[in-house]
């Protein structure tokens, strides 16, 4: 939806982007890189207005390359 501007599920095209709250311990992406210490990136979602279908990007390219360079410490909230 991102990329296309329309839902691949119902076809609508309006999309709205919702940027994250940092800050929110849902909606995010941890890596632990030890005791108590984490790295946190946040999705932007993206919610289709006809059925609320939503997808969630890492938009941030430097936020992308942290996550695949640790994927071995992932795990999501
Ligand atoms: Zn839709």
């Amino acid at each position: 939806m991102k990329n296309t501007q329309k839902c691949p599920k119902c076809a609508c095209k309006k999309i709205l982007r919702i940027p994250p709250f940092k800050g929110d311990n849902h909606n995010m992406i941890m890596i632990k890189l030890g005791w108590l210490k984490f790295i946190r990136v946040y999705p932007v979602r993206y919610l289709c207005e006809g059925c609320g279908y939503i997808e969630e990007w890492v938009e941030d390219k430097s936020d992308l390359a942290t996550v695949i360079k640790n994927k071995s410490k992932l795990f999501g909230l």
